[in-house]
């Protein structure tokens, strides 16, 4: 005893993981869950302990993750500096569809800018300028890729535009590069 560190000390977080596993006593886990320096060994033990939607967990998992930005959402309003990481029990953020060149985003917004991200979440109709928001979730709205961009279209006019652009695209010729 002594001379080997048991596995659910490795340096390595995975082999951590895979430890928390097998261990069953109940203390020690609990402490892994609170002390480990990693947020993904930390949830693992949280879980093998049932608890990983307990307020005690959130709180833990929430605390010291510089370490795990890529589990962080950030606010998709402009200049917020809001972020978060997305758990169970997350209350306030949104996830609001916005338009974007190519379709439909769905992006976080802070409780602060929720309403900011429904107001941008607006499509017009390129055809009558009728909008919408796609928040609302639109029956029928749709957009097509043109060679000039993402077009919206109401659901009167997305049809007979789709075809329209459609004809376009057959006689569109990609440009052609400088050592063709
Ligand atoms: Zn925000
Ligand atoms: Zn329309």
């Amino acid at each position: 005893m002594g001379l080997f560190k048991p596995k659910w000390q490795h340096k390595n977080p995975k082999k951590r993981i895979t430890a928390i596993e097998m261990l069953e006593d109940q203390e020690l886990l609990a402490d892994i869950a609170k002390n480990d320096e990693d947020f993904m060994v930390r949830m693992a033990a949280y879980k093998k302990l049932g608890k990983e939607d307990s307020q005690e967990a959130l709180a833990d998992i929430a605390k010291n993750d510089e370490d795990n930005l890529y589990h962080i959402i950030e606010c998709g309003s402009y200049a917020c500096t809001e972020r978060v990481r997305p758990l169970p029990g997350l209350v306030g953020w949104e996830k609001v569809p916005q338009p974007i060149f190519g379709g439909i985003e769905m992006v976080y917004f802070c409780p602060s800018h929720v309403k900011d991200g429904r107001e941008k979440s607006k499509v017009t109709c390129k055809h009558c300028e009728k909008t919408v928001y796609l928040s609302d979730k639109p029956v029928g709205w749709d957009y097509v890729h043109t060679p000039a961009g993402t077009l919206w279209f109401c659901p009167e006019h997305i049809e007979e535009n789709r075809e329209y652009i459609s004809a376009q695209w057959k006689n569109f010729k990609w440009p052609k590069g400088e050592d063709d």
